[in-house]
């Protein structure tokens, strides 16, 4: 621990697998430029946005539940950026290589939410289909009721009045720069590809501390 006192600046987290580790579903390029531009500048921009509006410390949930709270003038910024910290944070941890095992409580919930893994599976591919431009489609805890919606651009469902409630437990990107290199603009195959790289494990980490 270092005795000066620069103040904490929020970084990229390292991916937890290889870059290559999601192929064939997805590609070793598209996850380093994902990863180390695109997050990287989502993050870059949020740490200025942070400082000119005098608000370090915080962390990024606090930030992005709270915008109203921010200064009008980098209010946008946050929104932008720290939904694109977060969502990003989120996504690459959803991933692996290997699925993992689902928790009996994450299961139960599934299925009592959508009847079947096939049916949510089409409800989820179904909700990243409609989002019209950029975005993401989710996987959210309402008070232990698992459900499924989407933002716009990098909005989050921690956000208020974005239409889409609850605690985000695993998400999908479905911006073209998370696909276009491998799928072009067959975004329901990239969707598709993504159902074999879920870490069912950790979503259902996720899960149980949401509930
Ligand atoms: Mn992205």
């Amino acid at each position: 621990m270092s005795l000066t006192c620069n103040t904490m600046k929020f970084e990229v987290p390292d991916l937890p697998y290889d870059y290559s580790a999601l192929e064939p579903y997805i590609d070793e390029e598209t996850m380093r430029i994902h990863h180390d531009k695109h997050h990287a500048a989502y993050v870059n921009m949020l740490n200025g946005a942070v400082e000119a509006a005098g608000i370090e410390g915080k962390t990024v949930e606090e930030l992005i539940t709270d915008l109203d709270s921010i200064p009008e003038a980098q209010r946008g910024a946050v929104r932008n950026h720290g939904g694109g910290h977060y969502n990003h944070s989120l996504f690459w941890e959803v991933m692996g290589p290997v699925n993992g095992e689902m928790s009996p409580e994450l299961n139960a919930a599934l299925l009592d939410a959508f009847g079947s893994l096939d049916d949510f599976k089409a409800k989820f591919q179904n909700a990243g289909m409609t989002r019209f431009g950029s975005g993401w489609a989710w996987l959210c805890s309402n008070n232990g009721k698992l459900e499924i919606c989407s933002t716009a651009n990098q909005d989050n469902p921690l956000m208020k009045g974005v239409d889409c409630d609850g605690t985000p437990i695993m998400g999908i990107d479905v911006w073209e720069h998370a696909y276009y290199l491998n799928y072009q603009n067959r975004r329901p195959d990239y969707i598709n590809a993504f159902f074999n790289l879920i870490n069912w494990e950790q979503v259902a980490a996720n899960y149980a501390a949401a509930v």
